[in-house]
């Protein structure tokens, strides 16, 4: 068989596998290319892939670097299953509905500017359309259960502990007398997080697909980031003072509200309101609720108690754009989560613009921001930044807090790998930076014996 990388080599975005055997085309995942200008134009081509030809599609969790490019195939003959977890469908549909509102919000406002130009107008990579005929073709795959998706190929999806959701995937495929186990690990999680089971083990492959995002590390120990966390709501509720969280609709947004309701529940925090400002972190916040029998056991004992929010009393929900422009007035203590998780578009922005020069604010980074966004000026330290065209000084106290990652860890990700590395099976590491993925490389050869590679944009592995 070959299996052909549609992106995600050598770097953490674009993810896609389009898998060719003698009797079958299967795509694992297809998603979109983040980052502005080449890097977003990139997306606009599907490579290797000829939606017509797909006999199957596997999607392992719903973040748009996974999903994003999904609706580009419903632009012509697109009759094919997409096999993901019951919780993928229900997240991904918010997240493509939400990624073509935007990509049409995008390519309207570079019409406008070239028009000004006398350019030809801007196309939108896809709209709403084109995911209104995505979505029927979801099929939802229970975590333990094996489907035959194409002619010789089988799927079974396996718990991957990065967001509610998400699974590695394991493939069978047979080809003639041979029979061969190729092993996607998906975005991994790390041990230990709140709602989210530890990643699932799998027990054999000959070929492994495996991330590599912190390939070179290991994350700092969730405790003193909560330490350091509980410390500046105590302080900002001595001080009566605001606290501005940018986060990520899916995840993030419910992982720090569970932290914050635990640190009410033990007596840490007196009760203070908590607003989520993010009409698509709210329905996140609902689809975690409609799939709490993912949950691990520590999470699911705490919804029989009456759940977390239960010690949140003072929990709002401000869903439209006047509820949002209300939260300008308030002077009080307050916690307020909005997007987008790296500042560079969404109600966080207003929230910034209106209260960066405050001396009484807190902004706190939770989440990854890369390199261009509003977010990296501010951990870098800005002492001014323009937002909207407006220079904006900053005076609030700016809290970058690195223990609440997704991803699983290097010792994590070299723990996931050995338990499949009793058979030997090959490894190509994808989805990191290349700094990370050597790293990985040599750490999972020292350690195993085994071959990894490290392949580059495009490249096709090839397994007899
Ligand atoms: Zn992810």
């Amino acid at each position: 068989m070959r299996i052909s990388l549609c992106g995600a080599a050598g770097e953490v975005t674009g993810s896609g596998y389009l898998v060719e055997t003698r009797t079958a085309r299967v795509l694992v995942d297809l998603g979109m290319f983040q980052g502005q200008g080449a890097t977003f134009e990139k997306n606009r081509d599907l490579g290797p892939v000829q939606p017509e030809r797909l006999d199957a599609v596997v999607l392992t969790h719903a973040h748009l670097d996974h999903c994003g490019r999904l609706p580009l195939l419903a632009r012509g003959k697109f009759r094919t299953a997409i096999h993901a977890t019951p919780a993928t469908v229900d997240f991904a549909e918010l997240v493509l509905k939400d990624s073509a509102f935007l990509q049409q919000q995008d390519a309207e406002r570079l019409t406008r500017r070239r028009q000004r130009q006398g350019r030809p107008p801007a196309e939108a990579l896809y709209g709403p359309e084109e995911v209104d005929r995505l979505l029927p073709r979801f099929q939802a795959l229970p975590y333990g259960e094996t489907r035959t998706i194409a002619d010789g190929v089988s799927a079974r999806l396996v718990d991957s502990g990065h967001i509610l959701g998400s699974a590695s995937v394991e493939l069978t495929v047979k080809e003639g007398a041979s029979k061969r186990t190729v092993v996607f690990s998906g975005d991994l999680g790390p041990n230990g997080m709140p709602f989210l089971r530890d990643p699932q083990p799998l027990a054999h492959a000959d070929l492994v697909f495996l991330e590599s995002t912190y390939g070179d590390r290991d994350h700092r120990p969730l405790d003193a980031t909560l330490d350091e966390f509980l410390a500046i709501l105590q302080d900002a509720a001595g001080a009566r003072e605001k606290v501005l969280i940018p986060s990520f609709a899916i995840g993030r947004t419910q992982l720090i509200l569970y932290f914050i309701a635990q640190f009410v529940r033990e007596g840490k925090l007196p009760v203070f309101p908590v607003v989520v400002d993010s009409p698509m972190a709210i329905e996140a916040t609902r689809l975690y609720r409609r799939h709490q029998d993912l949950f691990d056991e520590e999470a699911k004992a705490l919804g029989r108690r009456g759940g977390w929010e239960k010690d949140l009393p003072r929990l709002e929900m401000s869903e439209t754009a006047e509820e949002s422009k209300r939260l300008n007035n308030l002077r009080d203590a307050a916690v307020i989560l909005a997007g987008s998780g790296m500042c560079d578009g969404g109600r966080i922005v207003h929230h910034l613009k209106h209260n960066l020069w405050r001396r009484n604010v807190h902004v706190v980074i939770v989440g990854y921001q890369s390199q261009g966004t509003l977010g990296a000026r501010l951990v870098h330290g800005a002492k001014e930044v323009t937002i909207h065209g407006e220079e904006v000084v900053v005076h609030a106290d700016i809290h970058t807090l690195g223990g609440f990652s997704a991803h699983a860890g290097r010792s994590e990700l070299i723990d996931w790998f050995g338990h499949l590395a009793k058979d030997r099976p090959r490894a190509v590491l994808t989805h990191g930076e290349d700094g990370p993925r050597a790293a990985l490389a040599e750490a999972l050869r020292e350690r195993f014996g085994v071959t990894v590679e490290t392949p580059g944009p495009g490249a096709v592995v090839t397994l007899d």
